[in-house]
């Protein structure tokens, strides 16, 4: 299977699609956490990239077309992936069909998780992400059992620099302006999207993905 899931800052990509890569024994390539990693470690990616994230930009799509073509060249990725946060727009989108059209893939599904603003809002300053192991807590949905401390590996948990409020906001524009016309793209020139009601449960949620994949 080879999977993208798509949707706004919040919506859920990072949970549904841990979940989903287990469940479907795939691994999972987020853009994010690619971009986050390398800007820890201050590699050339990560200098380059770190402002744009700080900003609540995003990273021009030149790096992140690069970056996707290696990572899908992995060994790991030729039975299948699943790609979170990628592609965001059109023109990522035009990249990664060229990637997999000069190597003979085809998108098995383009997952698109809807989840209203003001939902998008609440999660991401609810957001906690361990500095340890990147397990990710929500102080209101989903909380830690000891406040600021992973139940996984006792690391500790901190807030995103780009969950400040006004970089969410930030955020949030820049994915209307620029991610959603994607759906529009997907509906005309790719595969098609399907759309999931990313409100509820986890669980719930979850149940409807699986739903529209094909390995259970
Ligand atoms: P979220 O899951 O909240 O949407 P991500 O972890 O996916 O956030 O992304 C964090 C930041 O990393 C983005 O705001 C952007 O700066 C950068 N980024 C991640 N994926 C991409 C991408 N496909 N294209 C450009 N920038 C990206
Ligand atoms: P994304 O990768 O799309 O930015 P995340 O998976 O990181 O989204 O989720 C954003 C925040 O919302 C996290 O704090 C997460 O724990 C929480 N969250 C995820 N799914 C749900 C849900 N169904 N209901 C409530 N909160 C959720
Ligand atoms: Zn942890």
């Amino acid at each position: 299977m080879k999977i993208v899931l798509l949707g706004p800052p919040g919506a859920g990509k990072g949970t549904q699609g841990d979940l989903l890569a287990e469940r479907c024994d795939l691994p999972r390539y987020a853009t994010g956490d690619i971009l986050r990693e390398a800007v820890r470690e201050q590699t050339p990616l990560g200098r380059e990239a770190q402002r744009f994230m700080d900003a609540g930009e995003l990273v021009p799509d030149e790096i992140v077309i690069d970056l996707v073509r290696d990572v899908l060249q992995r060994p790991e990725a030729a039975a299948g992936f699943i790609l979170d946060g990628f592609p965001r727009t059109v023109a990522q989108a035009e990249g990664l069909q060229a990637t997999l059209e000069a190597r003979g893939i085809e998108l098995d599904a383009v997952l698109y998780l809807d989840v209203p603003e003001e939902e998008l809002v609440r999660r991401l300053a609810g957001r906690r992400v361990c500095t340890v192991c990147g397990t990710v807590y929500n102080v209101h949905f989903d909380p830690p059992q000891n406040a600021g401390v992973c139940d996984r590996c006792g690391g500790e948990l901190e807030t995103r620099d780009d969950d400040q409020e006004e970089t969410v906001r930030k955020r949030l524009h820049v994915y209307h302006e620029q991610t959603e016309p994607l759906l529009d793209w997907y509906a005309g020139d790719g595969p098609p999207v399907s759309k999931v009601d990313g409100v509820g449960d986890v669980e719930e949620v979850f149940g409807e993905l699986i739903e529209l994949v094909d390995c259970r």
